[in-house]
Order: C-alpha cells, then structure tokens, then sequence
C-alpha cells in the first residue's frame, strides 16, 4: 500500500460516512423535492446533514446552502455577493486558490479589483487590507482561512473586522481549515464561508456556502429553486448526507485530530533540520497542523516528487489543482521566493490515517536521495 502524503488534495473516505451514504444510493432514491412520504424522507436526511455541517463551524442550520464542492461555493461567495449586493470592488489575497483569484480575476474587467501584499511568511499583510479599506467603499474582501500549500492561517478575523466597521463584506475559504483547526463562523466575523467536504473524510462533490442572512446572494443557476432559490438543481443527496456525517465526526474528533496530525507533522519536521539544504515555508507562522510544505536546495522538486512516487509515497509538489502545469507555485512567488528554490518545493500533508512510521519511510528515503547517512 502506497503512503499518501497528499491529504490537502483529497482524504480517503471514512467508512462510517460510506455506511451513512449507502442507504440514499439504493432504497431512499426518491426526489427531495417530492411532497408524497418517500420524498419527505430524503429532505429530512438532507436536513440532518445541514444540521451537522453548521454544527461544525456553529453557524445556524439556515444558513447553509449545499453546493457541488468548494470551487462552486467560492464562485457563489464572489459572483453571488457582487451581482447581489451591486458591490464596487474586490479585494483579494494573491495566494487563494483559483476558485477564488481566477473568478474574481474574470471580474476585472467590470469591477475595482485589488490583490493584497503577502509576506515572506505567507501572510496577508494586514496594512494592505488597512489601505484598500481606506480607498474604497462598497467592497467584499476574499482571504482564505488556511492556505492549502504552506498551511499557513490566515489574519481573517482581524481583516473581517476592518470590513464590517466600513461596512463591507467578507468571504473566507475556510476548506483548509475546517476539520484541522477550531473554526466558529460567528467569532470569525466573516459574511461568507466556503466549506468542501472531501477535504475532511467526505465524499468528493459536496460542499457548502455558508452565509450571513443580512447580506443577498444572486445566484448562479436557476431551475427548480432548491436551496432557497441559491442554488438550483436536485440535491446529491448521498454526497449531502456523507457531507453531514463526516462534519459531525471532524467535530467530535477535533481536538484528537489536532494533536495526532501535530505529532506526525513534528516527527517530520524536527528530523527534516538533519538534512541540508532544506527550506522550510512559513515556518515562522502560525499553520494548519497537517501540512510542511518545503524545497532541499538544488533538487528538483517534480523529479523528487517522481522518485518518492516510485517508492511508494505520495506528495504534491505544489497546489493540487495546478499540478500539471510546471510553473512554480504562486503562492511561492507572492511569498517572494526565488524561483530556483521554489521550483524545488515539496508537499506533505498528513492525513488521520498516516502513522508515524510512515514520517520515518519518507525521512528515510530523503536522507539517502540527498547523500547523507540514516545514522544520524
Ligand atoms: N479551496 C481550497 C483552499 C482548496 O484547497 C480546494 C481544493 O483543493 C478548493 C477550494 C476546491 O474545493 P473542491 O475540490 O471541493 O471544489
């Protein structure tokens, strides 16, 4: 069996979700939408789910609105607020994914748009946030909670506060974060959350927006009104209910979670010093307790990350989603990275399933492709 160090990618799912699924992918197939008893019964399982997705981040059952995953959720938060609210300008970190900096990227054209500073620890620069709040009126701000390649958390509840005493609005991607690290949508003071359910042992096409009633949405597909008119199209109601039950174990095993994936991530990274060349991103910032994301100077990170496949261990050499192209990662060079240490990068993302004798396989097979001995 292969060792999957990818887990911000994707997570495998847990067989308690799958058992939770199964029922609504054969006897309960029946339309949410219908009236008659069978119908009723999906939408209550579909209502139970929403129940335990808002329970995660403790926002109120009515606030959810399920989507296909996160990028459809991200392109609501931003579409939806700026077409619904008739907002002026955009501000947006550099380091997002592209669910979020490729839509508002599109919008370009037709509104203000403004990427943020990020420093060399991979944080958004909170002075840059002061300027745009200062200069613009009518706005919505995007910043991720926890970067999906460096881990790095983000200043979100301070930047959500400079957007609500201008009276503005703010999105957070929180699909990192959620699962990994307390995430409470109240404290946070954000108008909009995107959630995924894949990236915490759920099944993959499920996802949600969570939102603030004060604010209006427009939405981005129309037909039979489901989802309060948000979002239209009949539920995957199996993903939704999977969705459900993965979010109520990720909050039941919170805290565990976050203990277990520090103690692998530590193995990792206190072994990691022996090897020279090594450089670690956003080391000196607060991150998510799965993730090391780093380069050994002067290795390659695609060829590392080909010789480690063949050994069976799975990494990502930068964002997931971009990784069959061969550019270096952006959230690197918004970091200011130079390219030659950036074309070197690793990721390493734990998963609840990982142990730590994994941590030594990869330390093992690192020591020996980069010449230095297992004795130390
Ligand atoms: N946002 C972040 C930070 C992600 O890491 C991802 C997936 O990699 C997404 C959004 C997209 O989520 P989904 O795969 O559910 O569309």
């Amino acid at each position: 069996m292969a060792i999957f160090f990818d887990n911000n990618s994707t997570t495998p799912l847990n067989t308690i979700v799958l058992e939770a699924m199964m029922p609504y992918l054969s006897e309960f197939y029946a339309n949410p939408s219908s009236i008659h008893t069978a119908g009723r019964k999906v939408r209550e399982a579909i209502d139970v789910a929403r129940e335990q997705v808002a329970d995660l981040i403790q926002a109120h059952p009515s606030q959810v609105i399920f989507t296909s995953g996160g990028t459809e959720a991200n392109n609501l938060a931003i579409k939806g607020a700026i077409y619904g609210m008739e907002l002026d300008s955009i501000a947006v970190s550099p380091i997002e994914h592209p669910s979020v900096i490729d839509v508002v990227r599109s919008l370009q054209k037709q509104f203000s748009v403004q990427e943020l500073d990020v420093n060399s620890s991979g944080q958004v620069s909170t002075d840059s946030v002061v300027k745009f709040v200062e200069n613009n009126r009518n706005f919505l701000i995007s910043v991720m909670l926890a970067n999906n390649e460096t881990g790095c958390i983000q200043p979100v509840s301070a930047i959500a506060e400079m957007a609500r005493s201008s009276a503005g609005f703010m999105h957070t991607d929180a699909v990192q974060a959620v699962g990994k690290m307390d995430v409470n949508f109240e404290k946070l003071g954000v108008h909009l959350m995107t959630l995924s359910s894949h990236k915490i042992y759920g099944p993959k096409g499920a996802g949600a927006l969570i939102y603030d009633k004060a604010i209006d949405i427009a939405p981005l597909i129309f037909g039979g009104g489901q989802e309060k008119k948000l979002r239209s199209g009949t539920e995957n109601v199996a993903a939704i209910v999977g969705f459900g039950k993965a979010a109520e174990l990720a909050k039941e095993k919170l805290k565990e979670s976050y203990t277990y994936l520090l103690s692998l991530r530590a193995r990792l990274e206190t072994q990691l010093k022996d090897i020279p060349g090594i450089v670690l991103f956003g080391g000196k910032a607060e991150r998510l307790p799965n993730t090391t994301f780093f380069s050994l100077k002067g290795i390659d990170g695609e060829a590392l990350l080909m010789q480690l496949d063949i050994q069976g261990i799975e990494v990502a050499s930068g964002s997931a989603c971009g990784s069959n192209n061969l550019q270096p990662s952006h959230v690197l060079e918004a970091m200011g990275i130079e390219e030659t240490i950036a074309k070197g990068a690793i990721r390493v993302s734990f998963g609840l399933q990982n142990t730590p004798q994994e941590v030594d396989e990869l330390i093992d097979f690192l020591k020996k492709f980069t010449n230095i001995s297992t004795s130390h």
